[in-house]
């Protein structure tokens, strides 16, 4: 048989599959795994770069504004030295400082206006106008900065110019005071900012949305702020302790650092530079979500690479699994129905050999009942002439006998030919009332445990074969728990659908699976000679066969074991109870007629005395044939008893049948060994029948009763079941 090489063919594919599988996997995981290695990559050359840029920028930008405060410092020293030694009233009348001024303030496109101021904070000459307006500034900060101490070049507060009504911020710085450095306080010369100058410029050199300039303080006052954002007439100040404030603390020179915005909750990037010497920052700032977005684009640029080949691979990974896992599945679908087969085959070969074997015994069983019947008869015949002291011997030989008898029945039982007489009963019921019987035959140190459903269940069976196989049951159980144990008696509806199932459990040695491979077989036991014959279970067997069910064994060494017998639910009621024996047909007045058929001459002779014993009228005949001779002389028989198999080719069965056709009043009884189900068969339907053995008295009593019936009146109120 090849399944053993299917089979490991079929574990070798299971290996390879897992294989596949497992390439599978990894043709989607290992891409997946690169991927996320590139993004994170990406991401962090991504955040490189933009510090990179950023600081660059912020250099740029950085020089830019040095070099405008440069400049205006530079002019602010020229405008010192152009009013040096010039008094008050000089300075405001003179229109040439003025255009001086104003040439001045043209050439550069950073300058406001540029103001020339006495030490009372008036503003005595400027670019824009002449003469003057005299406007007051001496209560702005700068100037009282300056006021209080030479502060050097000073860059002013953020405020509102009173020239041009626009935010803006100055530079300032005094003017050279005539005694010499200690001399007293003499004016300032300042110059705002136009911030129109750094929006301009840097409009001109950001390119992207997202960027920001500001300008800032070191106290973190904003000076200048691209892109303009709220109400340019609010003063701005940084939040103290975060973001630039807090950076400059460590590094106050240049830095960046990530934060979200003051001013839109945006998180951003920042760079920022110290504007030479000057308190003044400049800050660059680029919108985080500016970089995720290059970097997304980034990303979907390397997945539209990565992407295809990983589906182009994975692809075939799924195509070389899919069709190994269909060819392991054919393969084990395969394996399986050679198995099955061979299990058929196995069980085929099992049922042959239980079939043969009954066709065996069943013969040799079946001869046996004719000679026993011959000796019971002449047993019981001799009884009647010997004396009562010599009565016992023959007691001893008659329970030979009975003992031969239940050995022959046990046989045809698994040969299934014997004679059964089934009755609808329920299951339960009829185990409950073998309860005493059961109980005499244990041990004191075994107990018998009841597990009986309260449900009816009603079977056809020949009750005494149904106690027969409880009581076989329950004999092994007994024999197998050597030291004690328990037996589990159960009754329920079987899972077999239609059955009742009766399971006789024990918690004995258990059967090793050679033991209960040959369990029913008849005749094979593992008990020591005269101990067991062998036929218990095959009893069993043949009984659940016969009755339309089925026994099966469960047992482990070592765990017990459970027989179960399945037998087919009957649609019938239960009958009642028979009643108790009904008193004996009064003796009738004449006596009966009756014609013996049979060819075996050692049973004729028996019968034919013990019938004559019991008050019979007797006529014989060896055959069928001799039999209908007989009776086309002479019908006034009140019954015909014939053998069922004998020769000259008119069996029992032909000769009712006949005599049905033509003697339709006269009553027929067939002797059998067969069960009427398989004369029943042979269309044996038409007669009761009687088992072999038996003795006279049975005989007569089963004569007796026919006769008493009423005559049949249809062919099927005579047929066998009816017959009880
Ligand atoms: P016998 O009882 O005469 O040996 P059976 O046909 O009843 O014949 O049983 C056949 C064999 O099956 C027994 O010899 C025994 O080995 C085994 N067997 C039957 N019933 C049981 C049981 N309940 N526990 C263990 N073995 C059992
Ligand atoms: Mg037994």
């Amino acid at each position: 048989m090849p399944s053993r090489k299917l089979e490991s063919l079929a574990a070798g594919r299971t290996g390879s599959l897992r294989l596949l599988r497992l390439l599978l996997v990894v043709s989607v995981a290992l891409p997946l795994v690169l991927f996320a290695g590139i993004g994170w990559r990406e991401h962090r050359d991504s955040w490189a770069e933009v510090e990179r840029n950023s600081r660059k920028t912020a250099l740029l930008l950085h020089e830019h504004v040095l070099k405008v405060f440069d400049t205006m410092a530079m002019t602010l020293d020229r405008v010192d030295e152009r009013t040096r030694g010039m008094g008050w009233p000089e300075i405001a009348g003179s229109e040439p400082l003025h255009r001086y001024l104003k040439t001045l303030n043209e050439d550069l496109n950073q300058i406001g206006v540029l103001a020339v101021t006495d030490p009372q904070g008036l503003i005595r000459n400027a670019s824009n106008v002449f003469p003057a307006r005299n406007a007051y500034i001496g209560g702005r900060a700068y100037f009282r900065t300056q006021q209080e101490a030479d502060a050097g070049l000073l860059i002013g507060e953020s405020m509102v110019s009173k020239a041009t009504g626009r935010r803006s911020f100055s530079l300032s710085r005094r003017r050279t005071a005539t005694g010499g450095p200690d001399g007293a306080f003499d004016g300032i010369i300042h110059a705002t900012v136009d911030p129109d100058y750094f929006a301009s410029f840097y409009h001109r050199v950001l390119a992207d949305r997202g960027e920001a300039v500001t300008l800032v303080r070191g106290d973190g006052q904003v000076l200048v702020r691209y892109p303009m954002i709220r109400d340019e007439n609010q003063a701005l100040t940084l939040p103290p302790n975060r973001g630039l404030l807090l950076a400059i603390q460590t590094r106050p020179d240049e830095g960046v650092f990530l934060n979200t915005s003051y001013n839109d909750g945006a998180e951003r990037f920042y760079a920022y530079k110290k504007v030479g010497d000057f308190p003044v920052y400049v800050v660059y700032a680029v919108d985080a979500s500016l970089v995720a977005g290059m970097w997304w684009r980034n990303m979907a640029l390397d997945a539209a690479f990565v992407a295809p080949a990983t589906l182009a691979l994975a692809l075939i990974a799924w195509l070389a699994y899919a069709r190994a896992r269909s060819e392991a599945q054919t393969l084990r679908l395969w394996a399986e129905e050679v198995r099955n087969r061979q299990r058929l085959e196995e069980a085929l070969r099992q049922s042959q050999k239980m079939e043969a074997l009954g066709q065996l015994t069943g013969g040799v069983a079946h001869d046996f009942n004719n000679l026993l019947t011959a000796a019971l008869t002449n047993l019981h015949l001799l009884g009647r002439h010997l004396p009562e002291e010599a009565k016992r011997f023959l007691n001893g030989a008659n329970t030979a006998l009975e003992r031969a008898e239940k050995l022959t029945r046990q046989l045809l039982s698994f040969s299934r030919q014997d004679a059964i007489n089934p009755a609808v009963v329920d299951l339960g019921d009829s185990l409950h009332r073998m309860g005493d019987l059961l109980e005499r035959s244990i041990r004191a140190d075994i107990a018998l445990e009841w597990d009986v459903a309260p449900v009816p269940l009603p079977i056809a069976v020949d009750t005494v074969q149904l106690e027969l196989a409880t009581l076989n049951l329950v004999l092994n159980a007994r024999d197998a728990m050597p030291g004690g144990g328990r037996i589990r008696l159960s009754v329920r509806p079987s899972p077999v659908a239609g059955h009742a199932r009766l399971e006789v459990a024990d918690t004995g040695t258990g059967m090793p699976p050679e033991v209960q491979a040959r369990a029913f077989d008849p005749f094979f036991t593992t008990k020591g000679v005269g101990k067991g014959t062998g036929l218990g279970l095959s009893m069993v067997y043949g009984f659940a066969r016969q009755s339309g069910g089925n026994a099966t064994i469960e047992s482990r060494p070592g765990e017990g074991t459970r027989v179960r017998i399945d037998l087919p639910l009957s649609p019938e009621a239960p009958a009642a109870p028979p009643p108790a024996l009904s008193e004996r047909p009064a003796e009738a007045p004449k006596p009966l007629r009756v014609l013996v058929v049979e060819d075996n001459a050692l049973v004729l002779m028996a019968t034919v005395e013990g019938l004559t014993q019991e008050g019979f009228i007797v006529e014989t005949a060896d055959h069928g044939v001799a039999a209908l001779e007989v009776l086309e002389q002479d019908q006034a028989f009140d019954i015909v008893v014939s053998d069922v198999v004998m020769p000259h080719g008119v069996s029992g069965i032909d000769l009712a049948r006949r005599i049905k056709e033509r003697w339709p009043h006269l009553r027929v009884l067939l002797a059998s060994g067969y069960s009427p189900e398989s004369l029943a068969t042979m269309g044996a339907d038409t007669a009761a029948v009687l088992a072999k053995p038996f003795r006279p008295d049975q005989l007569a009593a089963r004569i007796r009763s026919i006769v008493a019936s009423p005559a049949p009146t249809s062919p099927k109120a005579a047929a066998v079941r009816s017959e009880r």
